[in-house]
């Protein structure tokens, strides 16, 4: 598997690019700002992107997928909640995803959790033992809820359910936020205060 985590734009956002060295088909996940900088990977690579995925509808998540989409033709997919503001970008290809989700790229499978609470249409994509977590989860922080579309309980639900995961699990953040790009199910249940929190007391007064 070829698994490139891609720092992009002025906002410290992460972009991903996924590609199955066999057949050579390639997702982008949030493709944004530079756009330039995933395509010139993807070709050192030799993959051609065929989708694109996107954790959540924020502008600074999506702002390239228009463009991604003309460059390579691929099919967008967006939770459900999410459509309406995807076909507005003047994109027609897009698939619907939610919970339970499996998308193949050639022949690796992602497997999609809808974890809103930053915004409504916020999921998370697991491949093999990488999370990626959107702006649901970023090391040692987690996405804010007072933005429209926000719900405090919902991402404390969200938080609570990654916390069951393998403790080995990668964990991909939407933005480099943390100490590192990158971490672990085991290193946010240790040292993220969102995550240490035992109760959704606790995790509101915090958050
Ligand atoms: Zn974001």
């Amino acid at each position: 598997m070829i698994f490139e985590q891609i720092a992009v734009g002025q906002m410290q956002n992460f972009s991903y690019l996924i590609g199955d060295e066999e057949s050579k088909e390639a997702a982008v996940v949030d493709p944004a700002w530079e756009n330039d900088k995933i395509l010139s990977i993807a070709k050192k690579h030799d993959l051609d992107i065929k989708m694109i995925l996107v954790t959540h509808t924020d502008y600074d998540h999506i702002s390239g997928v228009k463009d991604m989409v003309n460059a390579t033709d691929a099919t967008v997919y967006a939770h459900k909640e999410g459509e309406e503001g995807i076909k507005n970008l003047g994109i027609s290809k897009i698939q619907a995803i939610d919970e339970g989700s499996e998308i193949d790229i050639g022949k690796l499978k992602v497997k999609v959790l809808y974890t809103p609470g930053h915004n409504p249409t916020q999921c998370c994509f697991l491949l093999d033992n990488k999370l990626i977590t959107g702006d649901t989860l970023f090391v040692e922080g987690c996405g804010r809820v007072d933005m429209p579309g926000g719900d405090i309980k919902k991402q404390w639900e969200s938080l609570q359910r990654l916390k069951k995961l393998d403790e080995n699990i990668g964990v991909y953040p939407g933005h480099d936020y943390g100490s590192m790009p990158n971490s672990t199910i085991k290193h946010e249940k240790e040292n993220n205060p969102y995550m240490r929190c035992d109760s959704f007391e606790e995790f509101s007064t915090i958050r």
